[in-house]
């Protein structure tokens, strides 16, 4: 006898209770294996074949493609298993269990993104009996929080392939077709200490980083300069200047220096480009002070988005919910499902406005609009 799965709302209630947070901050991080290990049971009580991708050098993390029907083509249906920590202390009730009230769902990972997970479930369901012209795949990765190291996994493994893919993150089942990237990179500048009052005792690591500050302001007018985008609230590419350590003294030449800046590049920009250009900029400011300057990445970045065909899947999604493809201003998984092949759009239920806050919830009234739409998707791409 095949079992079947349980409806979305207890699939969301066991993938809430099923602690799945991710950290650049080790005391914090946690496993995402439950969370796999729920979604692998119920896909492949549905007839789904399932593989669970191990994540190099994580040992606590994996990525789940599961796949109905076969073939090349089809679609793509992907969220990300883990959550942001949180506050307990901040929420009016406990965030790993799925409280109702005011019709809303709320918990931790409801909106962003457990509950897109359970919805492509229960859209699945209705296609478990007929044969799929193109295959569907549900997809679900790892540490999309962190250093979206289950987004890059599936790059280096060129899987899954598909014509399409939806990422379901919180848009308010609005389609969206770009997003800026995302880097933060630090300077650090070793330079020499030496007492205060005969600057030829040491090597300035303070008088170093005013000129790095100087060359970057120079370098983000003419970023500014030379891109725009229309389509973001704030149209051009941003550098912000995030925090800065160094010295000890007033009396004594400061030895050393570190800063810490976010880049946000708009679609067209390159991440490798800009921190080959930051680094060649910077190079000569070494030698003229003195000190050992370096330049680093503080996680690997996400690249800008942009999803440049208006008639495939952006006019089918525009068509299906009456709105316009917008962008966001948050990043996502997209360029890496993007560089995979897919014609990609990230939309799903619930608001970003209620991600990553205390009492995070996902509105009743989103649900069934939900399946319903990812049922339509599915038609049109599966069938
Ligand atoms: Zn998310």
């Amino acid at each position: 006898m095949s079992r079947t799965p349980p409806d979305a709302l207890a699939m969301l209630r066991e993938l809430i209770a099923s602690p799945s947070i991710s950290s650049t901050t080790a005391e914090w991080d946690q496993s995402n294996l439950k969370v796999i290990e729920l979604l692998h049971t119920w896909l492949e009580e549905l007839g789904f074949s399932c593989e669970v991708m191990p994540i190099p050098h994580q040992p606590t993390k994996a990525n789940l493609i599961a796949t109905l029907g076969t073939g090349p083509g089809g679609l793509v249906l992907s969220g990300h298993t883990d959550t942001v920590p949180c506050d307990p202390e901040l929420w009016r009730t406990d965030p790993f269990r799925v409280s109702e009230r005011d019709q809303r769902l709320y918990g931790l990972g409801t909106c962003d993104m457990k509950g897109f997970l359970a919805l492509a479930i229960e859209a699945a369901k209705s296609f478990v009996d007929q044969p799929l012209q193109q295959p569907l795949i549900i997809l679900a990765t790892a540490d999309e929080e962190s250093a979206m190291s289950g987004a890059r996994a599936l790059v280096d493994a060129g899987r899954p392939k598909a014509r399409a893919a939806v990422i379901g993150e919180p848009t308010s089942l609005k389609p969206i077709n770009m997003h800026k990237g995302i880097m933060m990179e630090a300077v650090r500048i070793e330079g020499r200490s030496g007492h205060s009052s005969d600057p030829s005792l040491g090597a300035n690591a303070l008088d170093a980083m005013h000129q790095v500050l100087n060359e970057l302001s120079n370098f983000r007018n003419e970023l500014k300069a030379k891109h725009r985008n229309s389509d973001f609230r704030v149209d051009f590419p941003t550098l912000n200047f995030g925090c800065i350590h160094g010295g000890d003294n007033p009396n004594r030449i400061c030895g050393q220096c570190e800063m810490e800046f976010d880049l946000r590049p708009l679609p067209g920009m390159s991440v490798d480009g800009l921190r080959n250009a930051i680094g060649e900029r910077l190079a000569p400011l070494g030698a003229q002070f003195g000190v050992e300057l370096t330049t680093r990445p503080l996680f690997p970045g996400i690249p800008p988005f942009q999803n440049p065909d208006n008639e495939g899947l952006v006019a089918l999604a525009e068509k299906l919910t009456g709105h316009r493809a917008q962008a966001v201003a948050f990043g996502t998984e997209a360029p890496f499902l993007q560089q995979l092949g897919m014609d990609t759009i990230v939309m799903g239920p619930g608001s970003i406005d209620q991600a990553h806050q205390p009492d995070e919830y996902l509105a009743l009234d989103q649900l069934q609009p939900t399946i319903d739409i990812l049922k339509q998707l599915i038609t049109r791409y599966c069938l």
